[in-house]
């Protein structure tokens, strides 16, 4: 098959505007950022198509004028490609800079042209503007990106290959002699690099909405493993890190520690303070806890005003102590908000550590909501830890 370059222009224009109509009906369903990154992407397939199609119809018409335009349109679509995967992952790009990379690749082409730099060196920069682009895409997905798979590996490898593609362009842009400004080239590098970008569009395409859809679901996954009042995991995902924690502690002989943290006295705040303040004191626990935590460990709100706490690779020392800590930077930063209210907002904590005798996770929590229960009982706003500690002999003696 031997195909004009003029007719892959088409093509790929046809290929462009159809890619980015359907994205951008797409994309009405999809939450916020990921909406703005797909239409990001399909405004950069229409400049892109915009691009090959103003490319194309250079024959015989003012190609100092198109030359420029066709070039500003491509590279301005390509850097919204760019935009589109940081929007992906809530990095956006500043919303201008495609447009304005797109100028200055336009006016530099025309300053090319009008001083008599012939159509060679715009093949050379425009070649190398793209290269740069491909590559800066490349990296962002292959190295940036947040939890890749398989289709920004795809995306990464597809993008560092066109960048290959367009620098031998420019390669030839500078072996070669002087071409006919008014025409599109159609040597083989030519044809090349523009079946090669063909099927970047394609592929590229249908590997970006597949990120996306990727993206979509981490989304779903954290909404379904989230508590909507504290932003902490839920009860259910609790129970099922706390297993996976469980077995994996068993099996290489790792510490694990759990904690169950319960608010005193609770009642007496919503009954004195309103539900919707009882609701502030929640999440305020809650963030305390999350500072506290180191990002292995895990929070849970398992309950109205109950959390859980896991800590891998913690044995009972180091539980104790984080324990301690965290009752009291609650006991301390919760003075304040308490005080609005005239209230004290303190917390018990029970915490229990792995040990030969645990056979399941559901042990761990029993033992720990045992602990708490004594901790309670000893007046609350303390830690105990399962088993309560036997008086020594010393002591007996
Ligand atoms: P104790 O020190 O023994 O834990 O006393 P308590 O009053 O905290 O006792 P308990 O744990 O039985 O009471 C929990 C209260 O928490 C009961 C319920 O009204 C309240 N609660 C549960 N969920 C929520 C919630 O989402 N928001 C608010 N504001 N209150 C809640
Ligand atoms: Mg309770
Ligand atoms: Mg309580």
């Amino acid at each position: 098959m031997d195909f004009e370059t003029t007719f892959i222009a088409q093509v790929i224009t046809v290929i462009g505007f159809a890619v980015g109509l359907s994205i951008v009906v797409a994309s009405g369903r999809y939450p916020r950022h990921i909406r703005n990154s797909l239409r990001a992407y399909a405004y950069g397939k229409f400049l892109v198509g915009l691009g090959f199609l103003v490319a194309g119809l250079r024959g015989g018409l003012a190609p100092d004028l198109l030359v420029p335009l066709a070039n500003g349109l491509g590279i301005a679509g390509l850097s919204m490609n760019y935009t589109s995967v940081r929007h992906l992952q809530n990095r956006p790009a500043p919303p201008l800079a495609p447009l304005a990379v797109g100028l200055a690749v336009g006016l530099v082409s025309a300053l090319l042209l009008l001083s008599g730099g012939g159509i060679a060196s715009i093949r050379i920069l425009v070649s190398f503007t793209t290269a740069a682009m491909l590559l800066v895409i490349a990296f962002e997905v292959l190295v940036r990106y947040e939890g890749r798979g398989i289709p920004h590996y795809v995306t990464g490898i597809l993008c560092a290959s066109l960048a290959v593609a367009y620098l031998v362009r420019m390669g030839a842009g500078v072996t070669q002699g002087e071409a006919p400004t008014a025409y599109m080239l159609d040597d083989g590098v030519e044809r090349l690099t523009f079946l090669l970008t063909l099927l970047g569009t394609v592929v590229g395409a249908i590997n970006y909405v597949l990120m996306a859809s990727d993206e979509f679901n981490r989304e779903l996954a954290k909404l379904a493993h989230t508590d909507g009042l504290t932003g902490s995991l839920n009860r259910r995902r609790l129970f099922e890190l706390g297993e996976v924690e469980f077995r994996r502690a068993r099996r290489h002989g790792r510490d694990l520690t759990v904690l169950v943290l319960d608010i005193d006295r609770f009642k007496a705040v919503n009954d004195r303070a309103g539900h919707p303040f009882g609701d502030r004191v929640i999440q305020a626990v809650a963030d305390c806890c999350a500072a506290q935590i180191r990002s292995e460990d895990s929070v849970g709100r398992i309950g109205g005003e109950e959390f859980a706490i896991l800590l891998p690779e913690t044995g009972v020392e180091a539980g104790r102590l984080l324990a301690e800590r965290l009752r009291s930077a609650i006991e301390r930063q919760l003075a304040q908000l308490g005080a609005e209210a005239g209230v004290t907002v303190t917390c018990s904590i029970g915490g229990v550590s792995l040990t030969r005798e645990h056979s399941e996770f559901s042990d761990l929590m029993a033992q720990s909501d045992s602990a708490l229960y004594d901790a309670k009982h000893a007046g609350r706003n303390q830690v105990r830890f399962y088993p309560a500690v036997a008086l020594t002999p010393a002591l007996h003696a």
